[in-house]
């Protein structure tokens, strides 16, 4: 393939370097290639050693602040095959370039559960479980039962057991120690063949009754989200932009005691606030810096609105955490990652 022209979003070529991100920023990398086999992932870190080097999926995570000058590497990689399969249980590795929708559509048409309440969340398998995504009270963590990787600075390949990735919301190892050092070439799930709905979060029981197929969840969770969120083929995001913060019992004590009804989830010994409602209740709803503009039907996403620059992003999420942190004394993070 060559470099700089390799096929993302149904098969639509994007612009010579141009990275595709469903922000829609128009930045450029020095390079981008995409390799077809870990012998080829091998090859190209050779090629590139000492180079500024990121493996990227779908781009829909991702703010990019300018151009990149380094390498772009992402995979062409997109087989899945069942493993193994025990009782109840049924192992299946998937390649870190398969679009995670296509896995989980394919995993629902063969009646298998786990993964289902993650259904039309944008990206690659690769990133999921980087990213450890969550939807609807499932997290890829709840699944994955380990991670193949190669190593940037020397192509060794090394296994990652779930415990070792040391998930948390939004989180892992390769976010944090490990960040930029490991790149995800397949990873492996645990599905289950009887029922193992999750159905507590949401509307989602009100909305699938009371016992349906993985399809059913599936079509109901991607009813909801549609309600909700921008379609990344209608309006440039990269989803939630801000993480939910988990704060102290005082702390959501002090907020239950001046405002009636404060949305809230007991976690990880905190309490959960969604950042949507501190947002706002700081009167973010709608309000645009530049092309930047927090999106009217869910306040934890920022949409690229008119030709949004990664400094107009940049500045509406610098203001909306300033102001929560001025209003509620709560700090929001952002879930999006800052290239
Ligand atoms: C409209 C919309 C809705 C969304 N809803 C949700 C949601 O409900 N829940 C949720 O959790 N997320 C959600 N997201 C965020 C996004 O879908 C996830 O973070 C997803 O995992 C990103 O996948 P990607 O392939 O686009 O990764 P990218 O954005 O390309 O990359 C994300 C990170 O993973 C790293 N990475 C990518 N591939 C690899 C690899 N092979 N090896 C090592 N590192 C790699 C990148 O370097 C980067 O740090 C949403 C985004 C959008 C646009």
């Amino acid at each position: 393939m060559e470099n700089g022209k390799w096929k993302i979003d149904n098969g639509k070529l994007t612009m010579e370097n141009y990275i595709p991100n469903t922000f829609r920023m128009k930045v450029r990398a020095r390079v981008i290639e995409e390799y077809h086999s870990v012998g080829e992932l091998r090859s190209l870190l050779e090629k590139y050693r000492g180079e500024r080097i990121l493996a990227i999926g779908a781009g829909s995570n991702l703010l990019f602040q300018g151009d990149f000058d380094g390498v772009i590497l992402h995979s062409a990689m997109r087989r899945a095959r069942a493993l193994d399969e025990n009782g109840d249980e049924v192992l299946i590795e998937a390649q870190a370039g398969l679009v995670m929708d296509e896995l989980i559509a394919q995993l629902c048409d063969m009646g298998l559960w786990g993964l289902e309440n993650l259904s039309h969340i944008p990206g690659e398998v690769g990133a999921s479980a980087v990213q450890n995504v969550g939807a609807y009270g499932v997290e890829a963590k709840d699944a994955i039962v380990r991670v193949h990787t190669m190593r940037v600075s020397d192509g060794q390949e090394r296994i990652f057991e779930n415990a070792e990735c040391r998930y948390g919301y939004r989180d892992s190892i390769f976010k944090n120690e490990l960040k930029g050092q490991y790149i995800v070439t397949s990873v492996v799930y645990r599905l289950w063949k009887t029922p193992h709905p999750q159905l507590d979060y949401g509307h989602l029981r009100a909305v699938t009754g009371g016992t349906p197929t993985p399809n059913e969840v599936r079509q109901a969770v991607m009813q909801i989200r549609r309600q909700k969120l921008p379609e990344v083929s209608e309006i440039g995001s990269a989803g939630s932009f801000f993480k939910n913060p988990i704060v102290p019992h005082e702390v959501y004590e002090a907020i239950a005691g001046q405002y009636n009804q404060v949305p809230h989830f007991e976690q990880d010994g905190g309490v959960k606030i969604p950042a949507a409602w501190l947002i706002e209740q700081c009167g973010w709803k709608g309000k645009r810096v530049g092309g930047a503009q927090v999106y009217e039907k869910q306040p934890l996403v920022i949409v690229n609105a008119d030709n949004a620059t990664p400094e107009d992003v940049k500045n509406l999420a610098q203001q909306v955490c300033d102001s929560v942190r001025e209003k509620f004394g709560i700090h929001i993070s952002p879930e999006v990652n800052y290239i």
